[in-house]
């Protein structure tokens, strides 16, 4: 047995995923990039790649990874580049989208060997939550006055518009769209390539796939641009656990299992956003509230059912533990990170990465 905390990717749940995303590819033409920023696991990157165009970044290092682990299409996007880090940021990327005009004139001469986009905010989202929400009041992210874009379109070649997040209503995207088609249509035709970015749940149970096809062939052949999409999310979703074992259990008035992980190191999104992790199938006639071993008094998972009461040794599997997880833990409280390990598709599971106390010394000095 796997000593936990690992998180256990499983290829065959992934490949569901990858194989949605290859038929939207085929069938409406679009291109789609990993968004790394979600998912940089890249020892299952060879087994993604057939589905996939390329990746999608958010830094330097992310498009490099992307560059040398995944290949194909590399797209680089930053918020912000930094003078001493563009021509690098350049020499590892097909296509450069700039988040700002300031940025686009700043490494205009830098950036003319290869294809430049800006990224649009089309001041709609999907998002209910302000913390992720791109369209909030006074976003930085994305230039909004066609006026002003108007007047550097001969120097770019694409726009990139992110404004869907977690939006798993197919009707929501499409109205959304067309608001988008409505305020910069002419600004659209006029370039090669849209990039609608990700936050499009298209690869969840009863999403209406081939309207989504549709719906983006139809604005691929209304502006005469290569569409692509940047899913990250979309792309990992529950193909991955975080595998933990039960090291206490107390009663205070409710039932607590103190588990070998810790929320806010291994699970960090679940808590900024204030949700609580999932287990499968969560039935049962025991109530607990399976809690992390670090000193943060609110480092809960959540309280799950369970067929029997819960005791030491116990193993649990948190669901859905790809997107926004990996890519955040970090060594709060000196907790043990858990490793890495895959589930090949003959069911057989290999550690491929473990981390020690030199990890976690070399992280600071
Ligand atoms: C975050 C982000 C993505 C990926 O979003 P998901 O919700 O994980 O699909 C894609 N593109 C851009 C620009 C992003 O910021």
């Amino acid at each position: 047995m796997i000593q936990t905390p690992y998180y256990l990717i499983d290829k065959q749940k992934l490949r569901r995923n990858m194989e949605k995303i290859a038929y939207v590819r085929e069938k409406s033409g679009v291109k789609a990039l990993l968004a790394l920023k979600c998912f940089a696991t890249w020892s299952v990157f060879d087994f993604m790649r057939p589905y996939m165009d390329g990746t999608t970044s958010s830094s330097l290092y992310e498009v490099r990874l992307g560059r040398e682990r995944f290949g194909g299409e590399t797209h680089a996007y930053s918020v912000a580049y930094a003078d001493h880090e563009i021509a690098e940021v350049i020499g590892h990327s097909d296509k450069i989208i700039f988040n700002s005009i300031g940025q686009l004139e700043r490494f205009e001469a830098q950036s003319a060997s290869i294809a430049r986009g800006l990224r649009l905010n089309p001041q709609v989202s999907s998002s209910t939550f302000d913390l992720a929400d791109p369209a909030r009041p006074f976003s930085r992210l994305g230039e909004w006055d066609a006026a002003k874009v108007e007047a550097v379109i001969d120097r770019i070649s694409g726009f990139m518009i992110h404004n869907n997040c977690e939006n798993g209503d197919f009707e929501l995207f499409d109205r959304m769209l067309g608001q988008i088609e409505e305020r910069f249509g002419a600004l659209l035709s006029r370039v090669e390539w849209v990039s609608l970015g990700g936050g499009i749940h298209f690869t969840g149970e009863n999403y209406p796939i081939d309207e989504f096809c549709a719906r983006l062939k139809a604005f691929s052949d209304r502006f005469g641009v290569q569409v692509y999409l940047e899913p990250g999310e979309a792309s990992i979703t529950k193909s991955t656990t975080l595998e933990v074992t039960v090291l206490d259990t107390l009663f205070n008035g409710k039932n607590l299992a103190i588990v070998d992980s810790s929320i806010e190191a291994h699970m960090l999104d679940l808590l900024i956003y204030r949700e609580s992790a999932k287990v499968a199938p969560n039935e049962g006639a025991h109530s607990v509230l399976v809690c992390g071993k670090s000193c943060l008094a609110g480092d809960i998972f959540g309280e799950f059912r369970f067929p029997e009461a819960l005791k030491v040794g116990d193993r649990i599997s948190f669901q859905d533990a790809a997107g926004y997880t990996m890519v955040k833990k970090n060594w709060f409280n000196g907790v043990k990170m858990p490793a890495i390990a895959i589930r090949e598709l003959d069911g057989s599971v290999r550690v491929v990465r473990d981390f020690d106390f030199a990890d976690f010394e070399q992280c600071l000095s």
